[in-house]
């Protein structure tokens, strides 16, 4: 809608408007009586404009048509220029030889005071079709001057057991929101917005150069076509202010430490209606004593004795499912790894169904302290492998081994 919007935009913006003669009655145009009330004249405004806008109409006249309206809207809906044309027969625009009016410019301001009329201070249109009215058309001319919130950044520590098996946190930081006193109407409670007198409340400004038209915004309210008079005390008029906020993030099974987390919406507030930024968490996980991460793969140690790596055993170790039984096979070496396949870390999005795998590492314990029952065996082990390595050759037997088939 905005792109549309847009377009109806440029097709006006830059294009002089010389056509509508303007000779013709400004309330005859509007069909209303000289004596029309403010409410008339936008009733009738309304009407028309929903019944010409090129976008609606696509008849050749309707252009024109949707102009001449634009600009009889303009100077009758304000006092002062109704005040002149009403006296000399002329807008103020025609005085100034400026006939090159942006018809987009009353039409949108009218439609942005109408969307604030519709809190009922100002006008007092049937707010449906009202509505409808105003998002089919929304103008481009509200986009323009919106601002969006700026993204925050945030840091996170979470164990690593959340993040292998995600967790909700809920953080606390602060944030630009809309300030709670006057809920962003930038006014003190009780009080109501006024049009900006610099601009009539369009929030812009046409300056004639040579045959074109240039619209600048408004530097007097910078755009926004109203003017506080009493301002909210409490964010001094901004509507927006730095609030403490808590807010509860889905960490998903699998964030690995430095990643981020982009939750959309969740920055600060945006101005003028402008899209709120959002919230980016970076993550930080604790190290935990027993499992490491590789990728999506989980490393972990399993320690075993001198005894279980010649003879073989089955241990118990920890997955992230509970304890597993795996067997140690006969002669494991130190640092032998055995891969537990599906058994490791939770893929992220879009490989959510996926897992990584354990990877265990056996690690033999040489004992530092032996009773005398244990030192006994290991003495007569270590005879042994003495009598065979000093056997003629002074080779080791497994050396003979070796070499046996290698002759
Ligand atoms: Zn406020
Ligand atoms: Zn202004």
């Amino acid at each position: 809608m905005q792109v549309f919007a847009k377009n109806v935009f440029r097709r006006f913006a830059f294009t002089p408007f010389f056509t509508f003669s303007s000779k013709r009655d400004l309330y005859e145009l509007l069909g209303v009586p000289k004596n029309a009330s403010q409410n008339d004249i936008k009733k009738a405004y309304y009407g028309l404009a929903k019944k010409y806008h090129p976008d609606a109409n696509p008849s050749k006249d309707a252009k024109e048509k949707f102009a001449e309206i634009n600009n009889a809207y303009e100077t009758l809906s304000d006092e002062n220029k109704r005040r002149v044309y009403d006296q000399v027969g002329m807008t103020g625009d025609e005085q100034d030889q400026a006939g090159a009016q942006d018809p987009f410019a009353a039409y949108s301001s009218f439609f942005r005071q109408g969307a604030r009329g519709g809190r009922g201070q100002e006008y007092e249109f049937d707010e449906s079709i009202f509505g409808d009215f105003a998002s089919f058309f929304n103008m481009g001319g509200e986009a323009e001057r919106t601002i969006k919130g700026a993204d925050i950044y945030v840091q996170m520590e979470i164990s690593f057991m959340d993040s292998v098996q995600g967790s909700q946190q809920t953080i606390q930081f602060e944030k630009v929101g809309t300030c709670t006193t006057c809920n962003g109407t930038k006014c003190k409670p009780g009080t109501a917005p006024g049009r900006c007198t610099n601009c009539g409340g369009r929030g812009s400004i046409n300056y004639r150069q040579g045959a074109m038209t240039i619209q600048m915004a408004c530097t007097k309210c910078r755009g926004t076509g109203i003017s506080i008079k009493n301002p909210c005390t409490t964010c001094r008029g901004m509507g927006i202010q730095k609030q403490p906020t808590n807010e509860t993030i889905n960490i998903p099974k699998g964030i690995a430490d430095g990643q981020n987390l982009r939750v959309t919406g969740k920055g600060n507030v945006g101005e003028n209606g402008g899209k709120a930024g959002d919230l980016i968490v970076k993550i930080q996980v604790k190290p935990d004593p027993y499992f490491k991460r590789d990728g999506y793969d989980l490393i972990t140690n399993a320690y075993i004795s001198i005894a279980q790596a010649v003879l073989g055993d089955t241990i118990k170790i920890k997955t992230l499912g509970g304890d597993k039984q795996v067997s140690v096979k006969p002669g494991c070496q130190d640092g032998e790894k055995m891969r537990l396949s599906g058994l490791g870390i939770n893929k992220l999005a879009p490989n959510q169904n996926q897992k990584g795998d354990q990877v265990i590492n056996f690690k033999i314990q040489i004992p530092t302290k032996l009773n005398d029952r244990q030192r006994e065996i290991f003495q007569e082990l270590a005879k042994m492998e003495k009598a065979q390595s000093q056997d003629q050759t002074g080779e080791g037997v497994f050396d003979k081994v070796k070499n046996i088939f290698h002759k």
